[in-house]
Formats: structure tokens, C-alpha cells, sequence
């Protein structure tokens, strides 16, 4: 994995591109310690344990993150409580919506000005947040906006959890038209690998997941975590006994053509990433999600279709293809739709269930493999990924 030292671009400081900053991890927030942590720092700054409880469930419970609606806390307490447990960790830079407001997406500067994206995605029966685990992303494949731009850092436990709630409180506002306000799903699908930011994720999963005012009180099987397949990652998510969702972004079924569109898999082939997504599943018993961007005349050939229906059957997978988002300058375009349909036809013929994602956010680009916030300077340029969600 190679850390390139990436320029933030912030749009308020324009000197920002001549200044080399050096990433750093953010101040300490809240959501990265656990309710017993947070009591220990409430009482280290001279106030009573309660106090913890008290400004949890302001922001977990509530989804207040501005520290001057918390009336209840006298003046005094919130300011120094606020300055020292809720930092400002993401600050809004532009925010944009399509499909008639259900589809969002946010766009922040961290305290060191690197930048992320988080995707707001309002369906009739739920809403889904996208989050970004890294400023940025090491893994290189080469039609992904986010992957062209190499990784800035590793986003803080608390970053993470914090898009969440910033979305969750958007939801609980009513904005997300045609959708119920409390938003139930999580995707780990924004810019970044999870699984190269393993312990800072599984902690941001079980804020997310513990009841508030500890934590978020989602399922854990509302959480979806994607990875390009590192197999030793896989292996010790499958340790952690969660129950969160596996998706795996494979893109191709054979080592020849994985190895150009997964740069990782020069590293872990595709049996051995399909063997660790299988344990998953056996593990957990749940189905694992194959992501599979559909790039014309490069991996959308029947006789790949036939060789991936081959590799799934019978296992517990569920194969979620993605018709390809444009990105700057990519010499790849999505397969014509016959394709698609005759793709899908032999997956199912295999009798692997199969479907084709909903894309959401393509004008904003905001869908998949779209996020690459670092390219502000470029009119119209977005940067993380809307439709992760699959059409049923
Ligand atoms: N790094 C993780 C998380 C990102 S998820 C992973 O790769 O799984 C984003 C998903 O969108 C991945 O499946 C990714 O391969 C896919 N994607 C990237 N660029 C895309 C594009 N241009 N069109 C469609 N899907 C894309």
C-alpha cells in the first residue's frame, strides 16, 4: 500500500495547494471511546461521571452535535466538555442532492483538510448511509475516481461515526422526501478500503451498533462492510464473530483480468479471496455480496458470466452486478444493457441469484467509484459512492 503525500485542496485556503500538510490523525471526539472512557475523561476534567451520559445522549440519542443546543448542561460544563470531547471533526464544504432530494451527498474537510464524501440514500422502506473509512484510497484499481487518487490517511474511529450521525440527524430532519426519518443501514462503501483501516472500522461498527447512549443502536446486519479482498483482514473480520454484511468487489472471475482491475489480487488471487468470503458466509451465516462492475467488452464476455456461475454455486452469494459509473478520464464505459441482461440470464441459469444495482447519485458523482473529493478543482467534480444499495 503506498501513502502518497496527497495535497488537500481546501476551497477557503487557495494557498493550500503550495502548502505541504502533512495528514494527522484528529483531536480526540466521544464517539472514539466507549461509555467507561468517556466517564473517565468526564471526571479527569473535574465533572461528575453522569455528564458522560448526559452528552452521549445528546449525540447518539439525540444527534445533536452542536454543543449550543444542549441546554440542559450549564454554560461553563458544555463549554469545556464540548471543547474537550466533541471537536468539530467534519466541516461541510458543499452539499448536493439528485433523485428529488433521496439521494444526498455530503462533502467534508477533516481538521488537516484532507477531504471525504458521505452518501445519504432515501428508499420508500428505508434510509442507507455511505461512509468514508480513508481519506482517499491505496488500492488502485484503475476505474475507480477514489483509487486514482491514492490514500491520504486513515479516517479516526470517531470520523467515521460521526458521517453517520451527521446523516442520521439530516434523516431524523425529514429531508430525505418519500422516506421514513430514521435511518437504519450503514455501507462502508464511500472512499477508502475498511479492511486497510481494520481497527479504527470494527470500532466505528460496534459504536454504531451498541445501544444508545453508548452508541447508534443499528443491527449489525444493516451494516455492510466492502472490501477488494484482503484475505487476512477477511480472516480475522470472520474472528470478530460479527454479523455485519461481507461484500466482496471481485470485478472479474479469472486471475488474468482481477490482477489488472484489483491491483490486491496480484497479491491474494480469486480462489483464495472467494475462499475467505465463503467462511464468512459458513461463519455467519449470511450471505456475502459479490460486487461486479459490469465494464463493456473488458469483463462483461458470457464465458465469464459461465466461469462466475461456476465459482458461486451452491454457496451462500449473492452476486450484485454494477453497470459502470463513468470517472475522469477512464477509457471504460458500462456494458450495453443486452449484455447486462445476458450476463445476468447465465448467472441466474447457474442458478446464482443475482441483480443489477440500482445506480443512484451518477449526477452528482456521487455513485460508486465516483467519490474523489480531491478534485474540487475540477468544475463539477465530485468525489464517493451512492448506489450502493441493490435493486431488488
Ligand atoms: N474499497 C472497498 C470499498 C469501496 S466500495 C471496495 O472496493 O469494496 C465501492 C464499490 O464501487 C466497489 O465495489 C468498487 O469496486 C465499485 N466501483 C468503483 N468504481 C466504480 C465505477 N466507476 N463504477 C461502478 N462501480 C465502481
Amino acid at each position: 500500500m503506498t501513502i502518497l503525500p496527497v495535497i488537500p485542496i481546501s476551497p477557503d485556503q487557495p494557498d493550500a495547494v503550495s502548502t505541504r500538510r502533512r495528514p494527522s490523525m484528529p483531536p480526540r471526539h466521544l464517539a472514539d471511546l466507549d461509555l467507561a472512557a468517556r466517564q473517565a475523561a468526564v471526571t479527569a476534567l473535574g465533572e461528575p461521571a453522569f455528564r458522560a451520559k448526559q452528552l452521549s445522549t445528546h449525540y447518539f440519542g439525540r444527534l445533536v452535535r452542536d454543543a449550543a443546543a444542549m441546554t440542559d448542561l450549564p454554560s461553563a460544563t458544555r463549554d469545556k466538555l464540548t471543547a474537550e470531547l466533541l471537536p468539530t471533526l467534519l466541516t461541510p464544504i458543499r452539499e448536493q442532492a439528485c433523485d428529488d432530494g433521496a439521494t444526498r451527498k455530503a462533502l467534508w474537510r477533516l481538521h488537516d483538510g484532507a477531504l471525504v464524501e458521505s452518501v445519504l440514500m432515501g428508499y420508500p422502506d428505508r434510509v442507507t448511509a455511505c461512509v468514508s473509512s480513508q481519506a482517499g484510497c491505496g488500492m488502485a484499481c484503475p476505474f475507480c475516481a477514489t483509487g486514482q487518487q491514492g490514500l491520504t490517511r486513515n479516517l479516526s474511529v470517531a470520523e467515521i461515526v460521526d458521517q453517520v450521525v451527521y446523516l442520521a440527524g439530516v434523516a431524523a430532519s425529514g429531508a430525505v422526501t418519500g422516506s421514513p426519518p430514521r435511518l437504519s443501514r450503514v455501507v462502508f462503501m464511500g472512499m477508502g478500503e475498511p479492511l486497510a483501516n481494520y481497527p479504527r472500522v470494527i470500532e466505528a461498527v460496534r459504536r454504531l451498533t451498541t445501544p444508545a447512549p453508548e452508541g447508534l443502536g443499528l443491527s449489525q446486519r444493516h451494516i455492510t462492510v466492502s472490501t477488494v479482498g484482503l484475505v487476512p483482514a477477511m480472516r480475522r473480520l470472520i474472528a470478530e464473530q460479527l454479523s455485519v454484511t461481507l461484500a466482496l468487489s471481485l470485478h472479474a472471475p479469472d486471475d488474468d483480468l482481477r490482477d489488472e482491475l484489483v491491483p490486491v489480487n496480484q497479491r491474494w488471487k480469486v480462489a483464495e479471496v472467494l475462499d475467505a468470503a465463503f467462511d464468512y458466509a459458513a461463519q455467519t451465516g449470511r450471505r456475502v455480496s459479490i460486487e461486479y462492475a459490469l465494464i463493456r467488452d473488458v469483463n462483461d464476455q458470457p464465458w465469464r458470466a459461465d466461469l462466475l456461475g461456476r465459482l458461486l454455486h451452491g454457496k451462500l452469494a449473492h452476486v450484485n452486478l454494477i453497470p459502470l459509473n463513468p470517472t475522469p478520464g477512464s477509457k471504460w464505459d458500462a456494458s450495453p444493457k443486452p449484455v447486462e441482461r445476458e450476463f445476468v440470464r447465465r448467472l441466474r441459469e447457474a442458478g446464482v441469484s443475482t441483480t443489477v444495482r440500482d445506480t443512484r447519485g451518477r449526477e452528482i458523482d456521487g455513485a460508486c467509484g465516483q467519490l474523489a473529493a480531491g478534485e474540487l478543482t475540477r468544475a463539477g467534480a465530485g468525489g464517493v459512492a451512492a448506489d450502493a444499495e441493490v435493486a431488488q
